[in-house]
């Protein structure tokens, strides 16, 4: 694909048969090659692009080192079809295993056909590294996104085992991204620009009020290239911090321009981690910009004239309320709530509660301290009707042991829970779930779809019945009890995330990803207010957990301020 950009192409057709395992075929209308060039361009650094030492800091175009056509056709078999716009005649070239079978006249149109048959057919142990089809795949639609999103004027379509994936007409920024992230998605953006001497930053920004728990939509470009860069990600993050919550990430699709040579591409073999001469001056620039942009996005929302015949113009009272951005939750929603005398964890049933947990907190022998305050001996029936726990700051929860003061972070002692069980539910093939009253209907982006239908059977393990429903959506039936149902959507895109993010720890196995991932994406999220009841079912289920103390992924989850201590505040 970037080949074909580099040879001008205004339509690039992508075709995939099995995830590209035994077909790819790129078809463009560029420049083409001539016979010669055809014949040049499988040798290494055969690229056409650098002629003196001087292009090499002025590179523009998207490859340069001439070892991605060598590097395909030493481990695949290559049809390479081509003609130039100088030529009346085009050339057929077949290449396998880097050797050249044969090359004739072809009558072609101008541009280029390359096609790729049976990836790494001659290196037998790296295509056994190839992944599932969905896994490639997932990761071949990253690449076309990257690639179509840089260069909205050029049409792209992509075509799986003849069914299409992505019809791209060419357009304007703005419509290629509701091309590629659905038609909505155009009424979330902000538009960015921002011109100085060492940098032009230009594009799109997400609105805080739609931002997503789910990480995916982020996308920073330098000279059109995708990149990666956690440093100026954080300098968006960090504009957004005073009206996003935690843990919520806004969309953006940035694009820098910059001089070539005040970049390092290199340092990366996949040229997606790029260096910058100027980083902390682009991080201030940067940084304005996004404030900026929100600012103004604030003050007037925008018209909309890119949306073809439909014009946004928000009407805006006199009296309009400024909402502030927020998770839409249903405050009467309570993650605790008894169903029919049961208990809302109720897969999560493999271990009693030791009633007398608090044992496990007993001070070492400290009665001489306190002469004559038994209070934290008086009977469990008392305190179950008293004032036993309390909350602090719709976050932790805190609760008198013998010892001092326990305090538990809510959202991580209900993570335990959920992981533990989890992987019972996994383990005994025995979920319990709850129905939604309406299916609902979830539509993820492509990359993400992919991913859930290979977790599906997986997934479904956990207590949810999650059903394809072609065309990137996925209909959610029901989903593990003890979860909150209005949150379907937001359940199934963090637990989609949070695999994703813990899929580069190896070690962990793939039904352990899933049910931490599953937990993290159900636990009580921090700002919610628990009553008594709530509080004393999170402490008892926590200490039925065989690891009260930590996380699934080793965080700490309660502490106890022992009394020394806070005498020690007292004196
Ligand atoms: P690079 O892109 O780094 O130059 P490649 O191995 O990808 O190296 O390509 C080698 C050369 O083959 C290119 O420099 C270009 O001249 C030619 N080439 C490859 N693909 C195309 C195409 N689709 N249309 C025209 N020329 C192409
Ligand atoms: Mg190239």
């Amino acid at each position: 694909m970037e080949n074909s950009i580099d040879a001008g192409a205004s339509s690039i057709n992508v075709r995939l048969k099995d995830a590209g395992k035994t077909y790819i075929q790129v078809v463009d209308d560029g420049h083409g090659m001539t016979e010669n060039d055809a014949r040049l361009c499988f040798e290494r650094h055969a690229t056409s692009k650098i002629s003196e030492a001087n292009d090499l800091f002025a590179i523009r175009t998207m490859g340069f080192r001439g070892e991605a056509l060598a590097s395909i056709a030493a481990i695949s078999e290559v049809t390479l079809k081509t003609r130039s716009a100088k030529e009346e005649v085009g050339t057929q070239l077949r290449v396998s295993g880097s050797r050249v079978l044969s090359q004739e006249p072809e009558s072609c149109p101008v541009g280029t056909n390359l096609v790729i048959r049976n990836l790494f057919f001659n290196v037998p142990a790296r295509r056994k590294f190839l992944k599932s089809e969905q896994t490639e795949l997932r990761h071949v639609i990253h690449e076309f996104n990257h690639v179509a999103m840089a260069y909205p004027e050029i049409e792209f379509q992509l075509i799986h085992n003849n069914t299409q994936v992505f019809h791209l007409p060419a357009a304007n920024l703005k419509q290629r991204i509701s091309g590629i992230f659905g038609k909505n998605s155009h009424q979330n953006l902000i538009p960015l620009e921002s011109e100085t001497t060492i940098v032009t930053i230009r594009g799109f920004i997400g609105k805080a009020e739609h931002a997503k728990k789910t990480y995916g939509e982020q996308y920073l470009f330098v000279n059109n290239r995708f990149m990666k860069h956690p440093y100026f990600h954080k300098a968006i993050m960090q504009a957004y911090e005073h009206i996003l919550p935690a843990d919520y990430y806004p969309s953006y699709f940035l694009f820098f321009e910059v001089k070539p040579d005040h970049i390092d591409i290199n340092i990366h073999p996949t040229k997606t981690e790029i260096k910058f001469e100027d980083e902390r001056s682009i991080w201030q620039i940067l940084s304005a910009a996004v404030k900026e942009a929100i600012g103004k996005h604030n003050l007037s929302p925008s018209l909309d004239f890119d949306n073809e015949g439909v014009i946004d113009i928000p009407v805006l009272g006199r009296n309009q309320e400024v909402r502030p951005p927020g998770e839409t939750i249903n405050p009467r929603y309570n993650p605790f709530e008894q169903d029919e005398q049961q208990s809302t964890f109720q897969g999560w049933k493999n271990k009693p509660v030791d009633p007398n947990w608090q044992q496990l907190y007993q001070p070492n022998r400290n009665e001489d301290l306190t002469p004559g305050l038994g209070f934290d001996e008086k009977s469990d029936a008392q305190e179950q009707n008293g004032q036993k726990y309390m909350q602090l700051k719709n976050k932790y929860v805190l609760a008198p042991v013998k010892s001092g003061l326990m305090v538990i972070d809510q959202r991580r002692a209900h993570e335990r829970i959920l992981y533990e069980k989890n992987m019972e539910s996994i383990r005994q093939n025995a979920s319990v779930s709850q129905h939604t009253l309406f299916p609902e209907t979830i539509e993820l982006n492509a990359a993400d779809y992919e991913l859930c239908k290979e977790l599906m059977d997986d997934i479904t393990l956990l207590g949810f019945d999650i059903r394809d429903f072609g065309n990137n959506s996925v209909v959610v039936n029901s989903i593990p009890a003890g979860t909150q149902i209005q949150n379907c959507r937001m359940i199934l895109e963090e637990l989609l995330e949070q695999y994703k993010n813990m899929k580069s720890q190896l070690s962990i196995d793939q039904y352990e990803r899933l049910a931490r991932s599953a937990a993290t994406a159900a636990a009580i999220p921090y700002g919610r207010q628990l009553d008594q009841k709530e509080m004393r079912e999170l402490v008892d289920q926590l200490f039925g957990c065989s690891d009260p103390n930590h996380t699934p992924s080793g965080r700490k989850i309660l502490n106890i301020i022992n009394l020394e201590e806070i005498e020690k505040y007292l004196a």
